[in-house]
């Protein structure tokens, strides 16, 4: 696992999400129409699309100035969580180098915390660019951990290099810094390692979430995913 970094340093302290979200500022939700995201980091609670899906209305575990950690409201496994700027990007390739670089090595140190019991973790970000294709139907950036085997992580690199020809291992944030703010893309990896990449528009919906769901034969579209006890127990998972 990457290392070197405390986890509590560079991650911040795990508090109570309703003592944070009354005192911390979204100044950039004015600039955004509807985004789901944006709203819930201001409120501190799930959007009602979302919380069709669960009774839980806050679900935030961390938060900071520069990111959140919450799980995903359909989780593909118990431990299923989301880094998501604060910022309102599109992808953390957009994010200035200082700030990505947080989200990366929080991403990382999350990993090494829910890999404790698990083979493996599944780090990705899939798919951002024009209108709502690709990504998972929520236009703001977040990186996804998904507690796997290892061996489904090497399927899903071995699906993303069948699947997109030009797919290929990078350093994640070599590839990231190198990424034009105007560029789709979507990366998978594990934690403690390069990443397999791809630049491109061509991202069907939720083409990770799938890959990885179809490994695990999960549900992977998040629409229909009831994964409510998984996102409970996630939710005590840090
Ligand atoms: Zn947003
Ligand atoms: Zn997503």
């Amino acid at each position: 696992m990457p290392g070197g970094v405390g986890v509590q340093s560079a991650a911040g302290p795990i508090v109570a999400a309703s003592i944070v979200t009354s005192v911390m500022p979204s100044p950039h939700l004015d600039r955004v129409d509807a985004c789901s995201f944006c709203t819930e980091l201001e409120h501190g609670e799930m959007p009602a699309d979302f919380r069709r899906l669960t009774p839980v209305r806050d679900r935030l575990m961390d938060r900071n100035a520069l990111f959140a950690t919450l799980p995903s409201v359909a989780p593909l496994a118990v431990g299923h969580l989301m880094v998501v700027p604060i910022k309102h990007v599109r992808g953390i390739a957009q994010l200035p180098n200082a700030e990505r670089s947080r989200v990366i090595s929080a991403a990382a140190e999350y990993a090494a915390r829910l890999g404790g019991s698990q083979e493996a973790v599944a780090v990705f970000e899939h798919g951002v660019g024009r209108g709502l294709t690709g990504g998972c139907g929520v236009d703001h950036a977040h990186v996804h951990l998904v507690p796997v085997s290892r061996n489904a992580i090497a399927e899903v690199r071995r699906r993303i290099l069948l699947d997109y020809r030009h797919a290929s291992r990078y350093d994640l944030p070599s590839f990231l810094e190198a990424t034009p703010p105007s560029a789709s893309y979507l990366w998978f990896g594990a934690s403690d390692g390069p990443v397999t990449a791809v630049r491109t528009h061509d991202i069907p919906s939720q083409y990770l979430r799938r890959a990885v769901g179809e490994l695990i034969g999960r549900e992977w579209d998040w629409r229909r995913l009831a994964g409510w006890a998984d996102f409970q127990a996630s939710l005590s998972t840090l």
